[in-house]
């Protein structure tokens, strides 16, 4: 595309800063829509492995990620009694596969200092009209500025503006997958030292992990098959708190220790599914596009993955072709994670005591190696 284009992002998380800054180095200036009022740091870990973590190091930013790795160095899985029944060593596990595990915003923010002065940024704003118009897109933002652009890229995540307003109903598919999830961050209550323990009991599975900083990082997810908005942040712990009555010690701990105030994430495992990801000069990227759900691990590698693809074809060729090259790059991955992490749901949260037990026997009793095979294969998609 022209160098002159008039590119407009909306959202300033992984996908769309990554896109800036490609766009950027190609010459292009994007401006980018945010909606929240500065660049938004919620913390869980994620991962760049395989093509993410080589484009990182094409970028320039491996190093700086590397320095801010997590740390983890090893990871146990226990049962609804507490007892573990896979441990796993991450120097066997990762052996011989390209992987950088850090925290959400870390990684954002290692983003934001390198795209800060490539792109204008609109914060505290969102798209609220788009209009196609040929080759062309006319938005009105939600504070009445108006813009007219050559491509809007919707970077926007799993409740994406840009998808609700420039594809109709019937272009997106939503599978629920009958699960929830929660997520904060709270001071070391469990004295795990560079350490991921899982605990899984019938209908919930909670994951923490340490941070960098010595923090604590927890995930909740259980199964409710009613697919509701999560209530309101003041009701969130005591929500979570219901669903986890009973829960053993270490779980309990992580909750009873919250202070309602504290913020707390919580949504439906949705996954997004799409048969075409542009229409016109409308693109999505990222979660908005295909979100996985953080069951598959690897949203973000995949969402770093396609938005340089994106925005290195936006770079080398006119429009269309652009579009085009971007999605046939990035669809074979997604036609293979989505699904796969569908069935593997049910890993996770099995639905009754029985398949519970059998997967906790499976846990305890397959060798070490086909897990390892299983993570290896799982962060080599993207
Ligand atoms: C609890 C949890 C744990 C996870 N664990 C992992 C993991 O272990 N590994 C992994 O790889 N992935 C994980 N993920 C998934 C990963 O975070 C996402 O797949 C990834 O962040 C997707 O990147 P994105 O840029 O598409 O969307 P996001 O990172 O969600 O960014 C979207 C951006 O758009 C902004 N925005 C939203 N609406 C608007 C609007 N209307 N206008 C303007 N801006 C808007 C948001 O504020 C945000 O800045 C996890 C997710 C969760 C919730």
């Amino acid at each position: 595309m022209d160098r002159n284009s008039r590119i407009l992002i909306s959202g300033a998380g992984i996908a769309g800063l990554t896109a800036a800054l490609w766009l950027h180095r190609a010459g292009f200036r994007p401006t980018i829509v945010e909606k929240a009022p500065d660049i938004r740091v919620h913390g869980f870990i994620i991962s760049l492995s395989h093509h993410s973590y080589h484009l990182a190091e094409e970028m320039g930013i491996l190093d700086d990620l590397i320095e801010l790795n997590n740390r983890v160095r090893n990871s146990s899985y226990h049962d609804r009694t507490g007892r573990p029944i896979l441990k796993l060593d991450y120097d066997r596990l990762f052996d011989g596969v390209s992987i950088v595990q850090i925290m959400r915003d870390d990684l954002q923010n290692v983003l934001y200092d390198h795209a800060r002065h490539c792109a204008d940024y609109m914060f505290s704003n969102s798209i609220a009209k788009i209009e196609p118009a040929g080759e062309e897109v006319f938005v009105t933002f939600e504070d009445g500025q108006e813009g007219v652009y050559d491509l809007v890229i919707g970077a926007d995540g799993l409740h994406s503006v840009v998808r609700e307003l420039a594809f109709s109903k019937d272009e997106i598919t939503e599978h629920f997958m009958g699960l929830h999830a929660a997520a904060f961050r709270c001071e070391n209550l469990l004295d795990l030292t560079h350490k991921y323990e899982a605990y899984l009991e019938p209908q919930r599975h909670t994951a923490v992990y340490t941070t960098r900083t010595n923090e604590l990082s927890a995930i909740f997810i259980w199964a409710d098959k009613n697919p509701a908005v999560p209530p309101p942040g003041e009701a969130r712990l005591s929500h979570l708190s219901d669903v986890y009555r009973g829960a053993i010690p270490q779980v309990r701990k992580l909750i009873d220790t919250r202070h309602p105030d504290h913020g707390i994430f919580m949504d439906a495992l949705i996954q997004i599914e799409m048969k075409k990801w542009s229409k016109g000069r409308v693109v999505l990227v990222g979660d908005a596009a295909h979100s996985l759900t953080l069951l598959s691990g690897q949203g973000a590698s995949i969402a770093f993955a396609g938005a340089s693809a994106l925005a290195k074809a936006i770079a080398d060729m006119p429009a269309d072709e652009a579009l085009a090259h971007y999605e046939n790059t990035i669809r074979p991955i997604i036609s293979e994670v989505q699904p796969t992490v569908r069935k593997n749901a049910r890993w996770y949260v099995p639905g009754g005591l029985g398949f519970h037990l059998l997967r906790d026997c499976t846990m305890r009793f397959l060798p070490n190696e086909i897990w390892i095979r299983y993570f290896k294969s799982k962060y080599s998609k993207a």
